[in-house]
């Protein structure tokens, strides 16, 4: 290379175009200061013991080489199971199932197998801040389409005018990451009428399916009379069994989009860890009872939290799924959520989530922040305690 050319510029263009994890850095600032990581969503309780046994005993049988790259057998068979009595789906463990690293390889891997640079697709915001680089890594052009606070709600309007001849697929986090929206059914038959109409796909991260408070019951997209041929399923053991260091997920879609998400997985990742797909099958075979508690739990910390943050001075949008808080902080006069996510991690210690990291445009989520509840109630009565300190600002 002659001295007179431009040097190259070692970092992508795709890889420029978004920042490092808002969500993940948090956990940093919270480790540095000593605070209460209310940022993350990660349990701080064990996971069942069933399952952590299972995964122990696999590691003591030697199942410590690679599982078939789109999962091992007896795994995809219990998801199958499970997906029967839970969502009343038949789905070919065969042939509709990729197993992947969590669901984050789950959701690029589809949007990977699945959209051609330059086709759109359309995200709800505020979003779960993964599907903006999704979109960039796939080459995808996003559109963004708002949830209106308080029940969060989308305009079919401006639903329809997000739709067009470009449009891929739409993708949709349901119970909803940040908000704890549960999509009802009509919403549900709405967005499933523009994805025929248009013949766009619906990616769904259904990964807060168990963590749905009542009268609120989740519905799968796939439930959706004419959708399960045009929706992949992402989830993951993640949240629903307390695991979000295993990093195992599952896609379920039709055959012939599955045999292109297991092509993506197979190059991207080659599989999820063997010993811990053996404890996903002891977690697919869990009594039914197991989910019951889980949402009985959640629930009691749900209104704890939820009476710690109104104490405090938030404004609070309840969530109706999923462990999450989303909270208006414009009574203490911060000039923004980052201003103010900082300064209670190093002042207060709790760390949270600033809001802007779920919008396209920071300005809209400037003055909300995300607190998580996946925490033992002694986590969360002492993150109440320090929240107590918190001084309202005059606004
Ligand atoms: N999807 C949503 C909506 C999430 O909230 C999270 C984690 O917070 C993930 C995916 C990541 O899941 P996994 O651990 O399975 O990769």
């Amino acid at each position: 290379m002659s001295a007179l050319e431009p040097k190259k510029e070692h970092v992508s263009r795709k890889a420029g175009l978004f920042t490092e994890s808002v969500i993940r850095e948090m956990t940093r600032e919270a480790i540095k200061y000593g605070a209460i990581n209310l940022a993350q969503g990660f349990p701080d309780f064990a996971a069942p013991e069933e399952i952590k046994r299972a995964a122990i005993e696999a590691i003591a049988g030697d199942v410590n080489q690679y599982a078939i790259t789109w999962g091992a057998q007896p795994f995809r068979q219990a998801i199958a199971d499970k997906v029967r009595w839970s969502l009343g789906l038949e789905i070919d463990p065969e042939t509709e199932i990729t197993v992947t690293c969590g669901s984050t390889e789950g959701m690029i891997a589809a949007m990977l197998a699945t959209v051609d640079p330059d086709e759109e697709v359309i995200i709800f915001e505020p979003f779960y801040e993964n599907y903006a680089p999704d979109a960039i890594i796939s080459g995808a052009r996003p559109r963004y389409v708002p949830l209106h606070p308080p029940r969060w709600e989308f305009d079919p309007e401006e639903l329809r005018r997000a739709f067009n001849r470009r449009t891929k697929a739409i993708i949709l986090c349901n119970p909803n990451n940040p908000t704890g929206k549960v999509f009802t059914r009509e919403e549900l038959e709405s967005i499933a009428a523009f994805c025929q109409e248009y013949d766009a796909l619906c990616l769904t991260d259904e990964i807060y399916e168990h963590i749905v408070y009542e009268p609120c019951a989740h519905i799968s997209m796939a439930q959706i009379a004419g959708m399960r041929e045009r929706t992949v399923i992402v989830n993951s053991l993640s949240k629903t069994y307390s695991v979000t260091g295993w990093r195992v997920g599952y896609c379920i879609a039709p055959p012939k989009i599955t045999s292109a998400i297991r092509k993506v997985h197979d190059f991207l990742t080659v599989g999820a860890a063997a010993p811990l797909q053996a404890a996903g099958t002891a977690a697919m075979h869990l009594p039914r009872e197991y989910y019951a508690a889980l949402r009985r739990d959640y629930a009691r910390r749900r209104e704890l939290l939820l009476g710690a943050l109104e104490e405090a001075g938030f404004g609070v949008w309840r969530p109706d799924g999923a462990y999450y808080i989303m909270t208006d902080i414009s009574h203490f006069g911060f000039s923004n959520d980052i201003e103010f996510a900082r300064a209670l991690v190093r002042d207060v210690g709790v760390a949270c989530v600033p809001g802007s990291s779920f919008y396209s445009q920071p300005a809209r989520g400037a003055q909300q922040v995300r607190f998580c509840f996946c925490k033992k109630e002694e986590t969360l009565l002492a993150a109440a305690e320090r929240l107590h300190r918190l001084t309202k600002r005059a606004r």
